[in-house]
């Protein structure tokens, strides 16, 4: 028989996979989606099989060291959808695979091993002549307690440890458990107690016997009785601590028997649980119309058991989750499984105890903070079958479920779906939609403003549109103020001017950073004891121009995104072409000459407004007041008790404006979003006023929102005060056609960074000659290279380049995506010869553009 080649997928910045020989020995265990150990160069990696094959044309092959699973970790469905990832997202395929499960693919296996029988000594006998590699792993262990695989390798000298263990796992002799590298604190264990064989036999005995009393003393066996009751319900091992109580004894007394080999000593694991929600048992509700209507469709579409994709638009507390909750409750009546996407941000212990009110044990849960322990138990949950449904962020579009029928994507349009800081920069709101395909699933996007790109799909065809126009409990939207900060620097410039002072006030004046219609509603619901919100989002973009008596902002004629000023150049400058201005002297739009930057954070906030107001007490959250786990609920759930009266935070607070007794909310400075030199900042602007508008207040008592802003007539302003979703996106969409954004391109930002500014301009030169050179340039544009809108990070210098291709021309991106990959090789080659030191960064259809 020719060998077996087994085609490898690798966790390096490779776009290519290797191929090694499985050894004879392992050829049984060898399947696609195994996770196996390779030599490579001088390090052992481990790496996942993802094509087999009895021929092969290349020579000189090594052979793979080791397979480490018993069952694939990757089924063949994940490993179509990584290998998709991988091909889209230009990144190499061992990477996704990496991302896809948190399990350790990196340089070593440090799973570790312990026994799992009550009677080793029994075992040790029957397998000494039969098995004797088996053997010698079950006496290092018995010898030794738990012990890693590298551990047992060196104990053992056994060449395929794994396999060997992979035949005392199937016998349940040893249980294994993952133990990820860069987790600190490995597994988390107890100590337990077993008896021996010799023990048993004493402690059956009885106190008669004259020889057994020679060797154990009365304690001691009274111990011995007391394990062998205890190990009747539970042979796996009892803890060190319960057997001292039950049999009110003491750790020597127990040692004293470990040494006569009576007794053995063992660790085991605890299954880790993260803190865990009081479960309520679900509410019976019963579905308004609308929500009867979107639900009837959605289930035709599971019914057929085909790919379908929804986007379920309607406002925060039309009743989308309760839609979400019935479907699931479908799809896992018929012995199908669902993927429960949602922001990070909005993954709380309220929003698990309501799916688990509904589906009990039968939820895993998995979030980034998580320790990889946890998050990697709820991955076995699902590979094992003992969870039907899966909530958490991006990553756990990749859950491991079998017969996948429903994923929901929550808040579809938000941007923390995309992976941007780190390869693979894969979207999982697009992920989920291609695993629907590949699985014959169905998708619901959920959303109060749906992005662009999903409203097209959904009116252009490709999805389907299901809405629900009306808050479950009838509450009416908000009045929305809009509040000319222009008008209000104005004001208190003359006002502080008539004052008058010795103190030259025109040096001690600040522009405000609320308006007095703000101070005013604010210290109406102090008085009535009603809450306040206060939103400032972010700490501000202060590289924008700005004129200090209308507001005009300066923007590139060309990609119509604001201007970023280079103080070193001295220059304004567009970050998505490379055009450049000199700043205004003089306002262009109403002849002002105050020309200037503006930015201020929470904190500055803060401070204005414990001046300011005279009574109330105030609460700041933001990333510097959050940055513990769970201190984000602890604030939300002081302010919602009534110990302040306003909470004042970047757009987290936004989940806060659930509670009843918030009747106002204030957004401080609509600009800092607005303003950002991103294709995008409209449209976000827009969802994020949406969702602050469409919470506050309550069916009982009305809300009241107030935006401060120098664009009082931005459009995302008014349409976001007229509640009118449609208008905006008809007129957004106008903007992307007319300029050539997305969804009628697809874009691609390619990066450049370094130390040395030279350096990363020739080589970011060099790539973008190779885009314009290449055959299928004329398909699509290419802009730049020019500075990033932060043109310097971390001590590095950034280049960006943009690609653009019309969907008309080039519908799945390929004829880009190829003439990026050879720009990419040639980068590689280039910087190998030179040994520059100069990083590339590739993100296709990219959220953040700065
Ligand atoms: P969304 O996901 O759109 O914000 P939810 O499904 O969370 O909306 O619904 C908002 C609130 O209304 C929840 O407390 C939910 O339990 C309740 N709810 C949802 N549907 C109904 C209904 N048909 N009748 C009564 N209450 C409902
Ligand atoms: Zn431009």
């Amino acid at each position: 028989m020719p060998s077996l080649y087994a085609d490898i997928a690798l966790p390096l910045p490779l776009h290519h996979s290797f191929t090694y020989i499985v050894p004879e020995a392992l050829e049984g265990a060898a399947r696609p989606g195994c996770r196996v150990l390779v030599p490579f160069g001088k390090r052992t990696l481990v790496g996942v099989i993802v094509q087999m094959s009895r021929e092969t044309s290349q020579h000189g092959l090594k052979p793979l060291s080791d397979i480490l699973d018993v069952h694939p970790s990757f089924a063949s469905e994940l490993l179509s959808l990584t290998q998709w990832v991988a091909e889209y997202y230009l990144a190499p395929w061992g990477e996704v695979l990496r991302a896809a499960a948190p399990l350790s693919l990196a340089a070593e296996s440090k799973r570790m091993v312990r026994l799992s029988v009550a009677d080793v000594l029994a075992l040790l006998e029957k397998t000494r002549r039969t098995a004797p590699l088996q053997h010698a792993v079950l006496a290092a262990l018995a010898r030794k307690g738990t012990l890693s695989v590298t551990a047992l390798q060196k104990e053992t000298r056994t060449r395929h440890i794994h396999a060997v263990l992979r035949a005392l796992e199937a016998n349940e002799w040893v249980k294994t458990s993952e133990v990820p590298p860069e987790s600190g604190p490995r597994i988390k264990t107890i100590r337990t107690v077993l008896l021996t064989g010799t023990g048993r036999q004493i402690s059956e005995e009885g106190a008669n016997n004259e020889s057994s009393k020679r060797t154990v003393t009365a304690r001691q066996r009274n111990v011995l009785a007391t394990l062998r009751q205890l190990l009747g319900e539970r042979p796996d091992g009892i803890p060190l601590t319960e057997l001292l109580r039950a049999s009110a004894s003491t750790l020597s007394i127990v040692q004293a028997l470990a040494r006569k080999k009576l007794v053995l000593f063992q660790r085991q694991e605890i299954i880790r649980k993260p803190d865990e929600e009081t479960v309520e048992p679900a509410k019976h509700i019963v579905l308004n119309m609308h929500q009867e209507l979107a639900l009837a469709e959605i289930s035709q579409a599971l019914q057929k058991g085909e790919y379908n994709t929804f986007l379920l638009h309607g406002v925060t507390g039309s009743g989308k989750t309760q839609v979400y909750i019935e479907a699931i409750r479908g799809i896992v009546a018929g012995g199908r499984t669902a993927i429960v996407l949602v922001p990070e941000i909005s993954l709380t212990p309220q929003m698990v105890a309501r799916f688990r009110s509904h589906f009990g044990d039968r939820v895993a849960v998995m979030h980034s903070q998580m320790s990889t322990g946890e998050r990697s138990d709820a991955w076995r949950l699902a590979r094992d079958g003992r969870v039907d449904i899966v909530i958490g962020p991006r990553s756990a579009v990749f859950a491991p479920l079998e017969r996948l029928g429903l994923i929901v994507v929550d808040e579809e349009q938000e941007s923390s779906y995309k992976q941007s800081d780190a390869s693979p920069r894969y979207h999982a709101r697009d992920v989920a939609v291609v695993r629907a395909t590949l699985t014959n699933s169905v998708v619901i996007l959920g959303s109060a403003t749906p992005s662009v790109e999903s409203y097209f799909n959904a009116t252009s065809g490709k999805y389907r549109l299901l809405e629900l126009p009306e808050r479950v409990d009838q509450a009416r939207l908000p009045a929305v103020t809009i509040v000319d900060m222009a008008e209000e620097r104005k004001r208190s410039l003359a006002e502080t001017r008539t004052r008058g002072s010795a103190q030259s006030p025109q040096r001690r004046w600040s522009p405000p950073t609320i308006s007095q219609a703000l101070y005013a509603a604010m210290d109406r619901r102090i008085a009535a004891g009603e809450g306040t919100i206060l939103l400032q989002n972010r700490r501000g973009f202060s590289h924008v121009v700005e004129c200090f008596e209308c507001g005009y902002v300066e923007r590139c004629d060309q990609c119509e995104v604001t201007m970023t000023y280079h103080s070193t150049k001295k220059h304004l400058r567009c970050h998505y072409c490379g055009r450049v201005k000199a700043p205004p002297s003089v306002c262009p739009s109403c002849g002002g000459i105050d020309l200037r930057f503006h930015a201020f954070g929470t904190q500055r906030i803060e401070e204005d407004l414990q001046r300011a107001l005279t009574r109330g007490t105030i609460l700041r959250m933001d990333l510097d007041t959050t940055t513990r786990r769970g201190s984000h609920e602890r604030i939300l759930q002081k302010f919602a008790q009534g110990s302040a009266d306003i909470l004042l935070g970047t757009q987290m607070v936004a989940k806060g404006l659930d509670f009843a007794r918030v009747t106002l909310v204030g957004v401080i400075s609509a600009d800092t979003q607005m303003l950002l030199p991103d294709f995008r900042s409209a449209e976000r602007t827009f969802q994020l006023l949406t969702q602050v508008a469409g919470r506050a207040g309550r069916s009982t008592k009305e809300g009241e929102v107030i935006i401060q802003t120098l664009q009082p007539h931005h459009y995302s302003l008014e349409y976001a005060s007229a509640h009118d979703y449609k208008g905006f996106y008809t007129e957004e969409l106008q903007y992307r056609k007319e300029l050539d954004y997305p969804p009628f391109t697809r874009i691609v930002l390619v990066e450049l960074r370094g130390e040395a500014e030279g350096e990363v301009l020739q080589e970011a030169r060099r790539f973008a000659q190779q885009l314009t050179t290449h055959a299928n340039a004329p398909i699509f544009t290419v802009l730049g290279p020019t500075d990033a809108a932060f043109a310097r990070l971390r001590g590095k210098f950034r280049k960006h380049i943009f690609i653009k291709s019309s969907k008309e021309k080039d519908p799945g991106g390929a004829l880009m995506r190829s003439a990026v990959i050879s720009a990419q090789q040639a980068f590689s080659r280039t910087r190998a010869a030179t040994s520059k030191k100069v990083q590339l960064v590739i993100d296709v259809d990219p959220q953040g553009m700065m």
